[in-house]
């Protein structure tokens, strides 16, 4: 029996959700919800890692993320394209495990296989709820849709809808993301992103009200209900 996920991450490579979201992703792990990642490609080459190093690094980030499961598909770095095939790979992995919310890049990005991975997700979502097509899983209509706050763009002023208070998770986050040793040990160019997640997550945080958080893009109208106002 499959399980139902209640959250799938949707990255182009390994580390992407991390960096994405990997704060919301314990958070949400810890109270007690199912959570995926999916990785659309393994990420490889990169200048100081290994296809083998690549998988086992992101087995360690799962690991302390909780993750329920985690995917690699076999899309080719720095060559991923939105193509029907590939839509359809995503929306077979959607069906099967039946996430309500789903989560990826944003629209804006240098890296081309971020914005083929954002479109790719966007149409896996539309493919989803189609019947009477070859796939072997039932159709499955992800409720919501929404997309981190990270890319490749600087300073971008990126406008967010709405923050994810995660004060309790944001030790996983470094954790999670020090596990990927040739992207960001080995690779001395990135050793400062620990200090910007952290940074970013305090800016963001104090926004609000709490320690740290992570900011998310939502497409579409989101119901409010005051009577679950914090007051
Ligand atoms: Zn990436």
């Amino acid at each position: 029996m499959d399980i139902n996920l209640d959250i799938l991450v949707i990255g182009a490579h390994p580390d992407d959700a991390e960096i994405g979201c990997g704060g919301t992703i314990a958070h949400y792990k810890k109270r007690g919800k199912k959570v995926g990642i999916l990785d659309l490609s393994n990420g490889e080459p990169t200048p100081f890692g290994t296809v083998e190093k690549r998988l086992t690094e992101a087995k360690a980030a799962s690991e302390v993320l909780h993750l329920d499961i985690r995917i690699t598909l076999d899309m080719t770095n720095r060559y991923i394209e939105n193509t029907v095939e590939n839509r359809k790979k995503v929306s077979e992995v959607i069906r099967k495990y039946k996430p309500n919310v789903l989560i990826t890049h944003p629209s804006d990005d240098w890296h081309p296989d971020h914005i083929a991975c954002h479109q790719i997700v966007n149409a896996a979502k539309f493919q989803s709820k189609l019947t009477k097509t070859e796939s072997k899983y039932s159709e499955h209509y992800p409720k919501y849709v929404f997309y981190f706050d990270h890319s490749h763009l600087k300073d971008k002023n990126r406008k967010l809808d709405f923050l994810v208070d995660i004060s309790d998770s944001i030790e996983d986050k470094i954790a999670a993301l020090k596990a990927y040793k040739s992207q960001f040990v080995d690779n001395k160019k990135h050793l400062r992103i620990f200090d910007y997640i952290k940074e970013r997550a305090g800016f963001l945080g104090y926004q609000i009200g709490v320690k740290y958080a992570e900011g998310f893009i939502n497409p579409e109208y989101l119901m409010l209900d005051f009577e679950n106002l914090k007051f």
